[in-house]
């Protein structure tokens, strides 16, 4: 964010207010309030930007909001995916990654494929504080999810970033479920947060995009200058529309959050007293809990298929309530329960929510 794209100073001013204010174009008479879509592939000559897969100001717009937002210099990708694969080029040929053993499970998958072209992965539990400040000393990056996607652990970041700041080990965290609302990770010792944009940023079920973020410091900006590159010469970048969307949706992310927020805590109360479920696993904060049917794969799938309200869908973080039993993706690991129903509590009300849940949970029996 620059001096002239807002109107005060970002540090003293809260990520509520931040969300809806930063990377807005300068307010000049007759000025838009948004940043325009540029429908452009090249510049004329001599200008900040020659060619449009190395910067577009949609993109700059995005970049500056979340930016700020997480306390840091943001860079867009094509995907999350995108993201997560630019963050992972970070690991020198022969290194050494510790991560969560539970990932989103296409993190998970890219990361067996680096462990095919001669490097190592580490896996501790998202809960074993004490087994992750052990491995640390033989990483080279330190991966970590909280909470967990989707068995809900959640990492001690605190106390984990801390050393791997200290051991100089390039520390790398998925903020996609928390959203910079709920966690800085950056603040916390992290050199870069990844992002599916897709999800709680956007929030809105129309794009598919993602982020890298890195701290404000030498260290964070060489990397994110390698991340930079990283995008330009493999070209995963996103089309400005997509990006329009985003900061759209992105302008709406506390209030969403919020309520998503508030229907989660309620949600959970009441799976766990609800006979035909055997297990809620709710971290606490956020808008993401799973839980166990009371009984096997095929009646957690019954009540997936069975809701009316309840989009059953594999993605989150939308207006829109997602849920979906987990093992139906074949690469989702054998830790996740067969039974387990993943929860992506939107904006609806949540009497409404509730009572689509549970004419679902009766469809448990078979
Ligand atoms: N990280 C997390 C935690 C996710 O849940 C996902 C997708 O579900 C991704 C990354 C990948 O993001 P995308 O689908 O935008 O590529």
């Amino acid at each position: 964010m620059t001096e002239d794209n807002h109107p005060t100073d970002p540090s003293a001013i809260r990520p509520e207010t931040l969300v809806v204010a930063a990377g807005r174009p300068p307010r000049e008479p007759g000025a838009s309030a948004n940043v325009p879509v540029q429908l452009t592939s090249t510049y004329a000559a001599d200008g900040p930007v020659v060619y449009a897969r190395s910067g577009n100001p949609t993109w700059s717009a995005f970049e500056a909001a979340l930016g700020a937002l997480e306390g840091g210099h943001a860079l867009v990708h094509s995907s999350g995916m995108a993201a997560i694969a630019a963050a992972l080029s970070l690991v020198p040929p022969e290194g050494t990654v510790l991560v969560t053993d539970a990932t989103y499970y296409e993190t998970g998958e890219a990361l067996r494929e680096l462990e095919t072209t001669g490097r190592t992965i580490v896996r501790r539990h998202a809960t074993d504080t004490a087994g992750f400040l052990a491995a640390l000393p033989g990483a080279d990056l330190l991966w970590l999810e909280s909470p967990t996607n989707p068995l809900m652990d959640v990492v001690d970041l605190e106390t984990v970033l801390a050393r791997s700041r200290e051991l100089g080990v390039v520390g790398v965290v998925d903020n996609t479920l928390p959203t910079p609302l709920l966690c800085r990770p950056l603040e916390l010792g992290a050199d870069v947060v990844v992002h599916s944009a897709t999800k709680y940023l956007s929030g809105h079920s129309d794009v598919i995009l993602g982020a890298t973020v890195v701290a404000d410091t030498d260290r964070g900006r060489a990397l994110g200058a390698r991340l930079q590159r990283h995008r330009t010469l493999h070209g995963a970048i996103a089309g400005p529309m997509a990006v329009f969307l985003a900061l759209r949706g992105l302008r709406t992310l506390a209030v969403r959050f919020e309520r998503a927020c508030a229907s989660a805590a309620e949600l959970a109360v009441r799976l766990t007293g609800h006979p035909a479920v055997s297990r809620v696993r709710y971290p606490g904060f956020g808008g993401m809990l799973s839980f166990e049917v009371a009984g096997d794969a095929a009646a957690a799938e019954r009540v997936c298929a069975a809701t009316r309200v309840w989009l059953h869908a594999t993605s989150l973080g939308a207006v829109e309530s997602q849920l979906e039993r987990r093992r139906r993706h074949p690469a989702e690991p054998e830790t996740v329960p067969e039974n387990l129903v993943r929860l992506s509590v939107g904006i609806e009300h949540v009497e409404d929510l509730w009572a689509d849940l549970d004419q679902a949970l009766r469809h448990a029996l078979p």
